[in-house]
């Protein structure tokens, strides 16, 4: 399955996109992840999206969509992949066409988490990731057992810089202006599923799986 997870943030793509992916034994490619780890390793790809990342900005698309380019080139992604984060307006999108087309691919689905901008803003205010593992919390919806200690591995909790309130309502807005557009696009491609991605982390688990039940 060649899967695009689209949302706004905090809709809870990256939780997701774990339990999507292991369901359907794809990898999970995401773009925010590969360009923190970037930032965290002091790398030239990293010094070049800080500055954006810590505005709520996005990344230039040469960047993003060169580093995306060898990202889908690795030999766990061709056999299907999903996409967390990526693409994030339309240029992103047609350079993603671009991709496929020349490996004789196309995407099979956009799977939409729909989320009201107030739920957003709670769910961001909130996230915690692990340092070691990566695992997504949250201090109140998804606590770990111990506050600042992830259950799965012991690893330490933290807060993401751009999760402070400003940027979090700039990434909104950036949201709004740049990514909503292509929900349009994908649906009048007709690959568009959009679930309601209210509630328990497992029911919309649950939600996402059947959705995708067609396509995997
Ligand atoms: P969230 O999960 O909250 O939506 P991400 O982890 O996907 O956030 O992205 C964090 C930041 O990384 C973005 O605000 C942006 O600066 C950068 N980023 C991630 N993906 C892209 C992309 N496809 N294009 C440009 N910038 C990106
Ligand atoms: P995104 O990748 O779309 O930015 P995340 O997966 O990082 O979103 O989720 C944002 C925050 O919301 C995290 O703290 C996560 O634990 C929490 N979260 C995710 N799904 C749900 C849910 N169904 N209900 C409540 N909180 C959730």
């Amino acid at each position: 399955m060649r899967l695009v997870l689209v949302g706004p943030p905090g809709a809870g793509k990256g939780t997701q996109a774990q339990f999507i992916a292991a369901q359907f034994a794809i990898p999970k490619i995401s773009t925010g992840d590969i360009f923190r780890a970037n930032v965290s390793q002091g790398t030239e790809l990293g010094v070049t999206a800080k500055k954006y990342m810590e505005a709520g900005d996005l990344v230039p698309d040469e960047v993003t969509n060169a580093m995306v380019r060898e990202r889908l080139k690795e030999d766990d992604a061709v056999d299907g992949f999903l996409l967390d984060g990526f693409p994030r307006n339309q240029p992103q999108a047609e350079t993603l066409n671009e991709i496929l087309d020349e490996f004789g691919h196309q995407l099979d689905v956009v799977l939409e988490l729909v989320v009201d901008d107030e739920e957003v803003i709670r769910r961001l205010s909130g996230r915690r990731t692990c340092h070691t593992c990566g695992h997504i919390w949250h201090v109140d919806f998804d606590p770990p057992n111990h506050p600042g200690i992830c259950d799965h591995c012991g690893g330490e909790l933290f807060q993401r810089d751009d999760d402070r309130p400003e940027t979090v309502r700039h990434r909104i807005d950036v949201y709004a202006e740049q990514t909503a557009p292509l929900i349009a696009y994908y649906a009048e491609a007709g690959i568009l599923v959009g679930i309601d991605a209210t509630g328990p982390v497992d029911d919309v688990t649950e939600r996402a799986i059947a959705a995708l039940h067609p396509y995997g």
